[in-house]
């Protein structure tokens, strides 16, 4: 039975069978492959990286929209950049409160081939009237808009390919210039475990640029190797703060059911082991 093998670490991977391939391609930007595991239900790798499963992909789409999105409280422009499965974008809308949701995504055929081959993640919300889908360079895009958004979600690959410049101080500064007044960056930052300078490099990077920056984190099975760290920015520092009472309130008006996400949850990811403390130069022995 042929099998996918994770090539994000040269020293250490993950395995999948692959019992139906379903397509693959060599788009203009990356390599993309869709496959069907018993496990995992239907993946999707693009240059040898696992990005998305049909399995596992609540728990990422579910904290890296709504935790900025409930933080914030009235979240009207949404920007996400990549996410082209369309899991994010899925998330997103869910939120009636939110009124307009651009999305800038490098690679077309992404999108066109996740609708097809991947149609639980995105279910429909391309086709959301709200939404204003953009084929860009994400860091172009934020360096060259007049407009302006509540919050901003990086739902990247990792920083090798095209990705790379979504990491970049460039693009964090050209966030915080798109954001408003109270304005959130959320931002996909790999494994903690695994890739511990990205994150100390993404924490330095942010640090030079917003008011209040942090991460909070969430295990999703098939990016391996621990939790997942999600980058944090914004000139407000009661954001991340903000109290449970709030949270749930806002959860609830919300109407929206998840599978993952909960308010004791998205306040308890902000909570960070001492390691990770240590690597973005947070450690306190308090
Ligand atoms: N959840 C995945 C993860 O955590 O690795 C990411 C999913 S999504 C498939 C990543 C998307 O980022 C892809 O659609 C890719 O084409 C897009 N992308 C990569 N580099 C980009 C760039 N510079 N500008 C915009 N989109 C980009």
């Amino acid at each position: 039975m042929p099998e996918f093998i994770e090539t994000l670490y040269d020293c250490y991977g993950q395995v999948f069978r692959i019992d139906e391939k379903l397509h693959e391609i060599k788009t203009d930007h990356q390599h993309l492959i869709i496959f069907h595991n018993a496990a995992f239900g239907r993946v999707m790798a693009l240059d040898g990286i696992i990005q998305t499963t049909e399995k596992d992909e609540f728990i990422y789409h579910e904290m890296l929209a709504h935790v900025p999105i409930l933080s914030h409280g009235n979240a009207k422009r949404v920007l996400i950049v990549g996410g082209g499965d369309g899991g994010m974008l899925r998330e997103v809308i869910r939120h009636r409160s939110v009124e307009d949701i651009t999305q800038v995504e490098i690679d077309r055929q992404v999108i066109d081939l996740c609708r097809e081959y991947l149609p639980n993640h995105s279910r429909g919300a391309f086709d959301d009237h709200r939404v204003n889908i953009v084929i860009d360079d994400g860091l172009n895009f934020v360096r060259t808009t007049p407009e302006r958004f509540d919050v901003i979600i990086s739902d990247s690959t990792d920083p090798i390919g095209p990705g790379e410049t979504l990491f970049s101080q460039d693009f964090y500064a050209a966030c915080r210039r798109c954001l408003r007044p109270g304005g959130i960056l959320t931002t996909q930052n790999g494994v903690f475990f695994m890739q511990k300078e990205e994150v100390a490099t993404t924490a330095r990077r942010m640090a030079r640029v917003f008011d209040d920056w942090h991460f909070f984190a969430a295990a999703i099975p098939t990016y391996i190797g621990g939790i997942m760290a999600f980058g944090w920015g914004t000139d407000n520092p009661a954001l991340r703060r903000t109290g449970l009472d709030i949270l749930a309130a806002r959860y609830r008006q919300s109407g929206i059911a998840t599978r993952y996400y909960n308010p004791e949850v998205h306040r308890a990811a902000f909570a960070l082991p001492q390691y990770m403390l240590e690597a973005i130069g947070k450690a306190t022995n308090e």
